[in-house]
């Protein structure tokens, strides 16, 4: 009898995220990764382009990351962190705290980028709360993408993502991304809107990720963000996708002389292969909730809080990421990438090609919208899976944003199918 493939099986039980799942192609049935390749069923071995969904650094079924996981499965698994505590977590938070920017004091562990995002929102609500003000109101960017839970869509920018949601997202006042020419507006508006009623402005620092890898300066950011410290609206810096090296530094908000109140980490936290997430507070957010009042209590948690195994795996990341190595490789793609950008200027049908760190990006011009519901989407789907790259577009948006460990040939092999895209396929 013949086999069934997995993505046959797929097809017959698994509902996929943001898939059309009438119209989808079958998946890719990955059964093994190894550095910055990962295999199918079939064998095919594909050049993960995009650290899968921005969260992989060091590569895929790394022995450090492997080994330290089997480790702690032999130790401790889990267990409930309220009341309790165990070794992974205190000193994740022991070697976290010091790295991050702007003197972060306390690790708050939940499940997720979006959970990260939650928390934050919480935490600032509640900071405001607890000291007797009413602030009630979040100040986001135009474009921003916090996560798909109700509170971290909420302070998204409106999209297809949100559209049938939007009546029941709390409001938000949007801003647009600073630039030297606008600062001054947003400014006023940020005035306009009533400083006194913000609790917090939630920003992705240098890039606005899901929203189409939109890059943009720091200096602008910095002038806002001390504006904001002003007027006593706190700061949280939602590193999800930029943290851990992605933007050149180690975080984005080291190119800010303005220091963050929280931040929001995931993705890369565990190396890309656990699901955890922290938010970070400074000492002032943190001794506003302690109190004989119970009522000032963070009441928030979730089941797998701090999961050993989750821990576990983001300190051995952090063995990585803190190596001379790490530093080295992400120098070395974004040198490529800068050769790579100059190449790209070649071609009319290319438009914003832009830089940050070991992340490039840039548009296809088409005759239709920019943007994620572009059409030529689906093409590049079809293409980049027939050159065994995975590269996934963001609508007319291409970007590469690989794992540290992506070898100079893989990097030009990439490269070169995005040249063969444009000169081939592009009429
Ligand atoms: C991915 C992302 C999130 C959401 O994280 P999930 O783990 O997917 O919930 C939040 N913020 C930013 C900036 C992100 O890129």
């Amino acid at each position: 009898m013949q086999q069934t493939s997995l993505s046959a099986r797929d097809q017959q039980v698994i509902w996929h995220p943001y898939t059309q799942m009438q119209t989808a192609p079958p998946p890719i049935a990955i059964i093994r990764g190894e550095g910055a390749l990962l295999f199918d069923e079939a064998g095919n071995s594909y050049i993960d382009a995009t650290a899968s969904w921005w969260v992989n650094i060091h590569g895929h079924a790394h022995p450090h990351i492997a080994a330290k996981l089997a480790q702690q499965a032999y130790e401790l698994q889990h267990v409930i962190f309220s009341g309790f505590t165990h070794p992974a977590a205190v000193e994740l938070a022991e070697r976290l705290l010091p790295i991050l920017p702007g003197q972060q004091q306390r690790v708050f562990f939940s499940d997720n980028g979006s959970t990260a995002v939650e928390v934050a929102l919480k935490m600032a609500l509640q900071y405001w709360d607890n000291k007797g003000q009413r602030r009630n109101k979040f100040l986001a960017f135009k474009n921003a993408y916090h996560g798909d839970t109700f509170g971290a869509m909420s302070v998204s920018g409106r999209s297809v993502f949100t559209r049938v949601f939007d009546e029941l997202l709390f409001e938000v006042a949007f801003i647009d991304l600073p630039t030297a020419d606008n600062i001054q507006e947003i400014i006023q508006q940020i005035d306009t809107v009533g400083v006194n009623n913000i609790a917090a402005f939630i920003f992705e620092p240098l890039i606005q990720g899901a929203g189409g890898m939109l890059m943009y300066e720091a200096g602008p950011l910095d002038k806002l963000l001390h504006h904001c410290k002003e007027k006593n609206i706190l700061l949280i810096a939602d590193e999800v996708m930029t943290g851990f090296g992605r933007t050149g530094k180690n975080f984005a908000m080291e190119n800010c002389s303005a220091t963050p109140d929280m931040i929001c980490l995931s993705k890369g936290l565990t190396g890309g292969s656990m699901a955890l997430g922290v938010t970070t507070c400074t000492s002032e957010i943190y001794e506003a909730f302690l109190s004989n009042d119970k009522l000032k209590t963070l009441f928030h948690g979730h089941s797998f809080t701090a999961n050993p195994l989750a821990c576990a795996v983001a300190l051995a990341s952090l063995d990585l990421f803190t190596a001379p190595e790490c530093m080295i490789n992400r120098q070395r793609i974004n040198l490529a990438h800068q050769q790579f950008m100059q190449q790209l200027k070649e071609y009319p049908r290319i438009k914003n090609a832009r830089l940050q760190g070991t992340i490039i990006a840039f548009d296809i011009i088409t005759d239709n919208a920019d943007g994620y519901t572009n059409n030529i989407a689906a093409m590049l789907h079809t293409y980049f899976r027939e050159c065994r790259v995975m590269l996934r577009p963001l609508g007319n948006t291409l970007y590469i944003l690989p794992p540290y460990c992506i070898t100079d040939l893989q990097l030009e092999t990439v490269y070169q199918s995005v040249i063969t895209l444009i000169t081939s396929h592009l009429k």
